[in-house]
């Protein structure tokens, strides 16, 4: 059996994207890398990206990440302009993915499958030569002098250098269950409260009263599970004040609403052990969201005029172009099988209302477990953003997830792995090496 070697330039822990990135990078810089990872496998969570389909990055960063990476945008100007989306996509070509632009300027690769994209990062860390160790989940990290002394549960590995690349605390069974943060916290980093980003929203009911006796009278069975309203206006209300608005497609689940508008106002929910007051926290759906209140309204009245005999359900997807299952979310038992010409004042008020803004109470805070990304993290003051070099701790950086980054649905969070990686991996090659 050939003796595991145990001095290296660079150690990275994590063989997620932004530890297998930053391998490659301070491989590439001609450093002697080992990568500790705890599960079997590397990218578990890699895996699972994008339905499976990876969304690998987003074009349209440059333009817009200001909007897309909330409170910490600034930090990621150095490490985006440094390895810019167009660039990721060249280095997967480079590593055989060829990758394509979808709709909102995301780029998938042509495989269609997250397991190319992990299998590419595998070969070419073979090819570089990363020392890659699974099942190695790492309990301790220490610096001695000029050297960090990282423990795994049954070896002692050295560097001149260490990333942290462990990604956060969200689906914990791919590995990310938070250890990096006390890895951090060991050697005097703080950790920013930690809450659920990118994560459906649970709502309490997904019927009202009216709606369950209109089920009864019709003898149907109807559930709100499985609609998807394309690009409609979405809102989060705090004890009646709006907290943040989103637009996009949202999909209605078994629980709750999810779809990229949901999961961009998931991170501003409160955070609770237990459920919410009733009513004090409410997502709010904008059906029409380039149509104003009034408007609505006329073009309603216009169109119940000049369709009288013409059941409501089907008047409200002609006019406003609806598919039937939105129609049903506005209309209830009452209007649901009534004409134009028996629609009240006080009904058509109701239905604009809800055309405009149909609410429905959120039960409680999504668990962190579900979450796509975690909010909060090692906070980036103490971090500097070209090298991700920690501004506490000598000779450690970081990349990833691990990070007080998130951004928004779209392809963003993998891009800052990626960028990160590459900045954290070139600088750790240089520290080691110097
Ligand atoms: C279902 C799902 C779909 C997603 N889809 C997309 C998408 O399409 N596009 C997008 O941009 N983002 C997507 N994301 C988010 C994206 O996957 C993450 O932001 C990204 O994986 C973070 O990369 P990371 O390398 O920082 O951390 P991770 O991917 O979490 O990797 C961290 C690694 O570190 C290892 N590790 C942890 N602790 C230790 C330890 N003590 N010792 C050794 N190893 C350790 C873990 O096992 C893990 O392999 C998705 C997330 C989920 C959950």
């Amino acid at each position: 059996m050939t003796r595991l070697q145990k001095h290296f330039d660079v150690i990275v822990i994590g063989a997620g994207p932004s530890g297998m990135m930053a391998s490659l990078s301070a491989s590439e810089k001609g450093a002697s890398v080992l990568l500790l990872e705890k599960k079997e496998r590397p990218g578990k969570k890699l895996l699972l990206t994008g339905h499976g389909r990876c969304n690998i990055t987003n074009i349209r960063i440059p333009d817009n990440f200001r909007e897309t990476y909330h409170e910490n945008s600034r930090f990621i100007t150095s490490s985006l302009y440094a390895f810019p989306p167009e660039e990721v996509r060249e280095y997967f070509l480079s590593l055989g993915i060829p990758t394509h632009e979808e709709d909102d300027g995301r780029i998938f690769p042509d495989a269609q499958k997250a397991a190319a994209v992990c299998d590419a990062l595998e070969k070419a860390l073979v090819e570089r030569g990363v020392v890659l160790l699974t099942d190695s989940p790492v309990t301790s990290i220490d610096k001695n002098d000029s050297a960090w002394s990282v423990k795994t549960g049954e070896e002692t590995f050295e560097s001149r250098a260490v990333i942290l690349a462990t990604g956060g605390k969200s689906f914990p069974h791919t590995g990310s269950e938070g250890d990096g943060y006390s890895l951090a916290g060991s050697v005097g980093h703080t950790v920013t409260e930690l809450a659920p980003a990118l994560a459906p929203i649970l709502l309490s009911a997904f019927y009202d009263a009216t709606m369950d006796s209109r089920c009864e009278d019709c003898g149907a069975e109807f559930t709100l599970a499985g609609i998807t309203l394309p690009d409609v206006g979405s809102a989060l209300l705090i004890d009646g004040k709006k907290k943040k608005t989103a637009r996009g497609d949202l999909l209605f689940t078994h629980q709750g609403v999810s779809g990229p508008a949901a999961m961009t106002l998931s991170r501003e929910l409160p955070p609770s052990k237990g459920k919410y007051a009733e009513g004090s926290v409410q997502f709010v759906i904008d059906m029409l969201p380039d149509i104003r209140e009034e408007e609505v309204e006329q073009q309603l009245l216009s169109a119940m005029s000049e369709n009288p005999n013409r059941y409501m359900k089907r008047l409200l997807c002609e006019t406003f172009h609806l598919q039937e299952k939105a129609a049903i979310l506005v209309l209830d038992g009452k209007t649901m099988d009534i004409r134009a010409n028996e629609v009240t004042k006080e009904t058509r008020k109701t239905i604009v209302r809800k055309l405009k803004a149909s609410a429905f109470d959120v039960g409680k805070c999504t668990p962190m477990d579900i979450a796509y990304v975690t909010r909060g993290g090692v906070p980036v003051k103490e971090i500097d953003p070209k090298t991700m070099r920690s501004k506490i701790a000598e000779g450690l950086f970081f990349a990833g997830e691990v990070m007080d980054i998130d951004g928004i649905s779209g392809g963003y969070n993998l891009q800052y792995a990626w960028e990160s990686g590459r900045a954290a991996g070139f600088a750790a090659a240089e520290a080691a090496l110097e």
